[in-house]
């Protein structure tokens, strides 16, 4: 743990210039200040950094806009990507007149989401393991043809695509349709990109473990690092996504982490691991099925049954339920399964080490907030762990022999993103129960998406549509 003394030597021991104040927005941005090296002294560790929080998305209100960032000297590290040697600091939202932790600063959220897990008594660390999926472009053209929503300049051919599988032609090193995962170069053209972005996330402190090209043909990739703690891991998320697209803004490409930006292609998810430990030891290994504790199939009750409401959290922009369709590997079902990647909670085969046993929910992508995303995710297992909530029978049959009836008993994920801010207006309880979020910050979430997002979406005639009827 390092502390401010240990960052107020860096500043000198490096000779650093500017200090960079990073913090988390309402969807999930960093936005940032940068000050003076002077600027920055013990008290800034405690009282925070004042600035100005009217213009911050979904945030205060111009007549109360004081506020304060409190950097967290574990979140330390020189800036890569910036010019003058600049030390970032990650930081979380006080309100300077009480001295609080601000209510909707998500960082804050997720303090008080361990803190509610300790204070149960059923663990004292929250893991949490995303895999973060992403498209590189060199270019997007928001145009539009009759099937797709845009062009796009595919990053392995450097010519406009729409997504869809190209008939016939020689494809000349180009993955062939839902082959992208994952043959060797020359089809594979973004290897260095993808060394050089892991290698810059481990010049940061974050663990790396590896990178391969995705399913999707047109520049789809993923990385990965370690697991970590619930802040921790939400912290290397936001460091992944801004050394992911920096280095990729160097090699002259842009990269989404949009779930669905390519018609008729696979999406982009955040598969999103996790397990709860007490005292150093794993708590979701045991003897039930796939080598499952009580407690994580509690666990994973809480999530299936809370997964409608969840998902405003995990899957909160109009475009992932584009992503949530049967036939490109995203999850559908709203049920368990060791092998079956339909099902929404997988049991990664783990080996015999209990250390390694933990769930994957599928659902998550990477529009989400990890730290709002995260937090929700561990009050629904809690929720399931405190009322022993059981998950009912696994999903280990194959979909497709399931007779209508039997496929029509299946919960389903919901079908848009109002679906899903309905069913968190009717389902909160479990968010709020432990202090974690505040229902003030539940309503604030659900007329920000539907304002912001959802009628500006209903409000705009669809480019399809344009196809569709048109010439009715
Ligand atoms: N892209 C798939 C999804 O949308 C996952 C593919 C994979 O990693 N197996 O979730
Ligand atoms: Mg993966
Ligand atoms: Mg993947
Ligand atoms: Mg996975």
């Amino acid at each position: 743990m390092a502390t401010a003394a240990d960052v107020l030597t860096m500043i000198q021991d490096q000779d650093i210039k500017m200090i960079d104040l990073k913090f988390i927005d309402l969807p999930g941005i960093w936005q940032h200040l940068t000050v003076y090296r002077d600027q920055i002294d013990a008290d800034s560790f405690t009282d925070g950094v004042p600035f100005d929080g009217s213009s911050i998305r979904g945030w205060k209100a111009i007549n109360e806009s004081d506020m304060a960032m409190v950097p967290d000297p574990d979140s330390a590290w020189i800036d890569p990507f910036m010019k003058e040697p600049t030390l970032s600091l990650v930081c979380t939202i006080k309100e300077p007149r009480t001295g609080e932790l601000y209510e909707r600063c998500p960082r804050a959220i997720a303090h008080k989401a361990v803190d509610y897990l300790k204070s149960t008594g059923i663990g004292d660390t929250a893991f949490f393991g995303p895999e973060a999926e992403f498209f590189v472009f060199d270019d997007v053209r928001f145009d539009q043809n009759e099937h797709s929503a845009y062009y796009y300049v595919d990053s392995v051919e450097g010519r406009w695509n729409t997504g869809r599988d190209e008939e016939g032609g020689n494809l000349g090193y180009k993955p062939r349709y839902k082959e992208g995962y994952f043959p060797v170069s020359p089809s594979d053209t973004l290897q260095d990109m993808r060394s050089e972005m892991l290698l810059t996330m481990a010049s940061l402190g974050v663990p790396i473990e590896k990178h391969h090209h995705e399913v999707a043909t047109g520049g789809q990739c993923e990385l990965g690092f370690r697991f970590g703690e619930l802040i921790q891991a939400a912290d290397w998320l936001m460091i992944y996504k801004y050394c992911i697209k920096n280095v990729a803004k160097k090699y002259g490409k842009s990269v989404t982490f949009m779930p669905k930006p390519l018609f008729n292609d696979n999406g982009s998810g955040m598969h999103t691991h996790q397990s709860i430990w007490n005292g150093g030891q794993p708590t979701f290994a045991g003897d039930g099925y796939a080598g499952l504790s009580q407690t994580a199939l509690w666990y994973i009750g809480g999530i299936l049954k809370h997964a409608p409401a969840l998902l405003a959290f995990t899957n909160p922009t109009t475009n992932s339920y584009k992503r949530l369709v049967p036939g490109f590997e995203a999850p559908v079902n709203l049920a368990y399964s060791q092998g079956n990647r339909s099902a929404s909670v997988r049991i990664p085969l783990s080996g015999t080490n209990p250390k390694a046993k933990r769930l994957e929910f599928r659902c998550p992508d990477a529009t989400s907030n990890p730290y709002l995303a995260f937090s929700a995710m561990l009050c629904a297992g809690i929720d399931g762990i405190k009322n022993q909530i059981d998950p009912g029978s696994p999903l280990d049959v194959d979909i497709y022999d399931l007779s209508p009836e039997d496929l029509a008993k299946i919960p389903s994920t919901p079908g848009s993103l109002l679906d899903a801010l309905k069913a968190l207006e009717a389902d909160y309880e479990f968010l709020t129960a432990g202090g974690v979020f505040s229902e003030d910050f539940i309503s604030n979430w659900i007329e920000y998406k539907l304002d912001n997002e959802v009628n500006p979406m209903r409000l705009r005639p669809h480019p399809y549509e344009l196809s569709l009827y048109y010439d009715c």
